[in-house]
């Protein structure tokens, strides 16, 4: 599922940013596993992926893990539906196979969807448990 990644590039990339003041981190991306930088201003980079949130905990880290997969598979699952779209266009007869693949597919983006919002939910109760209560 994942890209071909280019080592060539992902070193040249990471050299660069080591040049720059970037630091190396013991963490690796969640989608490529490349060494994450975290670079002068505070921002932590992949050099493949660009920009990734910055993770403190585990449990962040496989949170942030779940949420990047997530988009990952919405974006194959659009790109599965753009196929099916531009055949449905293409052919004259529509085929029952196709609208039940269509089906699936919608239904597959409809549960990203649902743990999204689960995802978030669960971020929202954090901030409010995270936020100092005063004793009295
Ligand atoms: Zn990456």
């Amino acid at each position: 599922m994942l890209e071909r990644i280019d080592r060539d590039a992902i070193i040249k990339r990471a050299s660069e940013l080591m040049r720059s003041g970037a630091t190396m981190l013991a963490e690796s991306c969640p989608l490529c596993g490349s060494p994450l930088f975290k670079l002068t201003s505070g921002e932590v980079v992949c050099p493949v992926h660009g920009r990734v949130m910055l993770v403190k905990t585990e449990e962040d880290l496989s949170k942030a893990n779940v949420t990047s997969v997530l988009t990952e598979l919405e974006k194959s699952i659009a790109n599965r539906l753009g196929d099916y779209v531009s055949k449905l266009k293409s052919s004259k007869e529509v085929e029952f196979e196709d609208i039940r693949n269509i089906i699936s597919w919608l239904d597959a983006l409809e549960r990203v969807e649902k743990i999204r919002i689960i995802l978030s939910k669960e971020k929202e109760q954090e901030k409010t448990k995270a936020r100092p209560t005063r004793k009295t």
